[in-house]
């Protein structure tokens, strides 16, 4: 009889564990999600790509960060990254955006390029090189002339991010921008445990720098005050290390210390 009420108030208490769990988890809800969603463009097949201001954003902050969750179809692990960013409210005086998804139509086929077969990273107009339209780094038929590209563009000159991190996969590192202090990369190596190293090539006048017409090349050049920085996910990334680096993110929003 006592092994049996003991049982019973083991059962209750796992119950009520389980239900203040449930509480919790659906109570943390209502703050995440869009305050605000900016239709920027549309892809090949018509897909709008939107960007989104997270719950909670002051526009007033001092910084404003930009996510990109990705560009490559194939590459899809940025965007579970916006989407632990969107289940809460960002922290006080910061201003979160997300544009979860790029390349719609490349995600549908699971491949890197749009469905004009252009590499989007390669297709921004500042140090855009024409390549053969059957390498899978084809630049396109002339400087930003996919709607992919275009809309990314917009998305920065609406936005005006003064930081931008944007994910690819999979050398698992965080890449210097060339045209930048290693501020930001470094910091979010310190976040997150990636380390903090140059891409090959990437380093400011490498002879060996053979990137053309990439986001972070067009963003680093064009707008003085913004930073773009390319955070590359390893092959596969478990739940925990995704919410870390959701954290060190909304941490990276929050200060204001760093050179731009
Ligand atoms: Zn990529």
């Amino acid at each position: 009889m006592i092994l049996i009420e003991s049982a019973l108030v083991v059962v209750a208490v796992v119950g009520i564990v389980f239900a203040i769990s449930i509480w919790q988890n659906s109570s943390s809800d209502p703050d995440g999600g869009c305050q605000q969603t900016l239709v920027v463009g549309k892809s090949v097949e018509g897909i709008s790509i939107e960007a989104c201001q997270l719950n909670g954003s002051n526009p007033e902050a001092e910084n404003t960060l930009l996510v990109v969750g990705t560009i490559h179809g194939d590459e899809p692990d940025g965007k579970r990254v916006v989407d632990e960013l969107l289940t809460e409210a960002v922290p006080a005086n910061t201003e979160i955006w997300v544009l979860r998804d790029a390349n719609p139509d490349g995600a549908a086929l699971v491949t890197r390029r749009n469905a004009h077969e252009v590499d989007i990273n390669r297709n921004f107009p500042i140090k855009w090189k024409p390549s053969d339209p059957l390498a899978r780094t084809y630049s396109g038929p002339s400087p930003a002339s996919e709607p992919e590209t275009l809309a990314l563009m917009n998305a920065v000159e609406t936005i005006k991010p003064t930081r931008i991190v944007v994910f690819h996969q999979p050398y698992a590192q965080i890449d210097c921008p060339p045209e930048r202090s290693t501020e930001i990369s470094d910091r979010l190596s310190q976040l997150t445990g990636f380390k903090s190293e140059c891409i090959p090539g990437e380093k400011s006048g490498s002879p060996t720098n053979t990137y053309t017409g990439t986001f972070t090349i067009w963003v680093n050049s064009t707008f003085p005050e913004t930073t773009a920085v390319t955070f590359e996910l390893g092959l596969a990334t478990m739940d925990a290390k995704i919410q870390t680096i959701a954290k060190a993110l909304r941490v990276v929003a929050a200060e204001t210390a760093y050179l731009p």
